[in-house]
């Protein structure tokens, strides 16, 4: 698989000649060799063996396909969903890259997730028990990584039932319907000293495992974070998400510091321009008036394709390269810019986040405005928005 490869399957939409005509600007312009270079650039500082990309969530709002394939080509040995559900897309895109799974419903269908070569994460007894009743009844040997609770408290076997599970998973190897391919556990950011104590509780796990004999080729703890900052916990694969999509998951470091490069590009349109007295109220409940005559241009996006209300009068955009802040309500469909004396076109690109680097906003600055983190401002865009690949 190689980048071209990725980037001719992804099936770009819209514009241009054939084009659908006449659509309101709602693009998200995915760079999908920044996808692959930061892939690159990830393993290099991560240096461990494997290195898992995580595209869950459609790919963080990227599209998982075009993503897992650019991640592929980049040097990503694995690739990470949440659920059977993801994993089966992956496949019936024709991806055949190792796939692991960690998330499951109280009557999940591991049987599809076998069939189709799937690994699946098991946070408990039941579902060890599970995936082997499924393997036993289809004759095939079920590919299982176990999640440990090392600290975060969400899924993952309890410390208190680590060696009761490990018994029955080496008990399952034994019978041949089971293979322990991995154990992993998720660390939960919060700080160095629980990064620590978290990494302890790791070998611990390990131990026990061993002990009761399994012996997993593939110990995994990092996402991005640890993978960049926490050596301690890369091992022999790391799960890189955020990272991925070139966005820092540091408070403290910009995706240039890291070396990364956001890949993903907001766009909407300017719909009209009109010129405005000062004092003219913007939007609804006019939480925002013009304080002098202005020219205000109204843009294509709106809450419904996950632009935050609550970025309302302090978001930035750009505008034909010069930026402006969202001014009054973000509606559903829409909002206002006030650009002042400035003025522009029916039809001109409005970018509401990119690569800081090329000087348009950054999803940081949106996630700053909206009170949230940058994972959630890509996301959480809408069905709208049309993905648009670029390379
Ligand atoms: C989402 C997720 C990751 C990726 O985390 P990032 O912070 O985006 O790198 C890794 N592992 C698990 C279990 C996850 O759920």
């Amino acid at each position: 698989m190689t980048l071209g490869d990725a980037v001719a399957d992804a099936e770009p939409l819209g514009d241009g000649a054939g084009g659908p005509p006449a659509m309101l600007r709602r693009e998200a312009r995915i760079d999908l060799a920044a996808i692959s270079g930061n892939v690159r650039r990830l393993r290099e500082i991560a240096g461990t063996p494997d290195a898992m990309v995580v595209v869950k969530a459609n790919g963080y709002g990227h599209g998982s396909v075009p993503v897992a394939r650019a991640a592929l080509a980049g040097g990503a040995t694995w690739l990470g969903v949440v659920d059977i559900a993801e994993a089966l897309q992956l496949r019936d895109a024709g991806i055949e890259a190792p796939l692991l799974c960690w998330l499951h419903a109280a009557d999940a269908d591991f049987g599809s997730a076998l069939d189709a070569r799937i690994d699946v994460g098991v946070s408990s007894a039941e579902q060890l028990r599970a995936v082997a009743a499924a393997a036993r009844d289809r004759g095939l040997v079920g590919a299982v990584h176990v999640k440990v609770d090392t600290g975060l408290g969400r899924n993952g076997v309890a410390e208190n039932e680590w060696r009761a599970v490990f018994e029955h998973a080496a008990a399952l190897e034994l019978e041949g319907v089971v293979r322990i391919r991995g154990l992993f556990s998720h660390l939960a950011n919060a700080g160095a000293e629980e990064d620590a104590r978290q990494v302890a509780a790791f070998e611990l796990a390990l131990a026990t495992a061993e002990v009761a004999g399994v012996r997993p080729e593939l110990r995994h703890l990092a996402s991005t974070a640890g993978a960049v900052r926490v050596p301690e916990s890369r091992y022999d694969m790391v799960r890189l998400g955020i990272g991925v999509y070139g966005l820092s998951p540091f408070d403290d470091a910009t995706s240039a510091n890291l070396g990364l490069t956001p890949a993903l590009t907001l766009v909407g349109g300017v719909v009209s321009v009109k010129r405005v007295p000062a004092g003219t109220g913007v939007s609804y409940g006019y939480s925002y008036r013009t304080t002098a005559e202005a020219n205000l241009a109204l843009v294509s996006l709106g809450y419904a394709d996950g632009i935050p209300r609550l970025a309302s009068n302090r978001a930035p955009v750009s505008i034909n390269g010069r930026r402006y802040t969202v001014t009054g309500r973000i509606a559903m469909d829409q909002f206002v810019v006030d650009m002042g004396a400035d003025t522009c076109e029916v039809g001109d690109d409005v970018v509401l986040f990119g690569d800081p680097e090329t000087g348009v906003p950054s999803a940081d600055e949106w996630a700053e405005a909206a009170e949230t983190i940058n994972y959630e401002i890509v996301t959480r865009l809408g069905g709208r928005i049309e993905r648009r690949y670029v390379s």
